[in-house]
């Protein structure tokens, strides 16, 4: 039986961070191509800031658009588009 059987994974939710909101300094953010999309979420699991809901919503209030959902995605399901000034 694995030790952690009755543990949770942690997953905080943003409110404030140290830094607040993103704002406008982000180069790059993230867009997912629901089709291609499998629902594993292991794009939430690994993004540092918890931004991503279980609808795959993406809080971009908080995202800081470093990439890694995009990069850990097994579907290639998320791309990194350029944001628009
Ligand atoms: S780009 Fe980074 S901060 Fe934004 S949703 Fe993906 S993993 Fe989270
Ligand atoms: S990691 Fe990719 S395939 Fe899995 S839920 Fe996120 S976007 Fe969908």
């Amino acid at each position: 039986m694995s030790p952690y059987r009755n543990e949770h994974v942690a997953i905080s939710r943003p409110v404030a961070g140290s830094a607040g909101h993103t704002g406008a300094w982000r180069v790059f953010k993230p867009v997912v191509n629901r089709e291609n999309c499998n629902g594993c979420g292991i794009c939430a699991l690994y993004c540092p800031d918890a931004v991503i809901g279980e609808d795959l919503v993406i809080d971009l209030a908080f995202c800081k658009g470093c990439g890694i959902c995009a990069n850990e995605c097994p579907k290639k399901a998320i791309a990194m588009v350029r944001e628009e000034k």
